[in-house]
C-alpha cells in the first residue's frame, strides 16, 4: 500500500479526483464505495466497478456524453481478450461478442485491474 496520499480515482460523475479510498466524492457526493477506475477514452467513458464495467458511449468528437450507457456485469463476461497491437477489448457477453476499441494506456489499465482476475 502506497503510504502518500493521491487522487488517482476521478470521479465518473463530475470528474473530480478523489482518493482510491474514498467512499463518496469530495465534490458531488456520488457513490464512489465500489468504483476501482475510471478511464477516459475517445468514443466513451468507463467506469470499472468491483461488480461491472459500465460505458458512458460518447459522441463522435469525444467532447459529450451521448446519454447511452452499456453496463457489463463481470461476473456474465467471458472469454476475455486484450488486443496487443490493435489496442482492444473484446469479451462474450450474453451471447454476443463485444469489441470496445481502447486507448493503449487505458486497454493497460483495463488489463491490470480485471486481467487477472479469476473466474
Ligand atoms: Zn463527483
Amino acid at each position: 500500500m502506497e503510504p502518500e496520499v493521491n487522487f488517482s480515482l476521478i470521479c465518473p460523475e463530475c470528474g473530480v479526483g478523489n482518493s482510491p479510498q474514498a467512499l463518496n466524492c469530495l465534490v458531488c457526493d456520488r457513490d464512489l464505495e465500489k468504483t476501482l477506475a475510471f478511464l477516459e477514452d475517445d468514443s466513451f467513458d468507463l467506469e470499472v466497478t468491483i461488480e461491472c464495467l459500465v460505458e458512458y458511449r460518447k459522441n463522435f468528437w469525444g467532447t459529450n456524453r451521448t446519454g447511452k450507457v452499456n453496463q457489463y456485469h463481470r461476473d456474465r463476461m467471458e472469454n476475455l481478450e486484450f488486443g496487443e497491437e490493435i489496442s482492444r477489448f473484446k469479451f462474450d457477453y450474453e451471447g454476443q461478442r463485444k469489441v470496445l476499441a481502447f486507448r493503449k494506456e487505458n486497454l493497460e489499465k483495463l488489463k491490470a485491474l480485471i486481467g487477472d482476475s479469476p473466474g
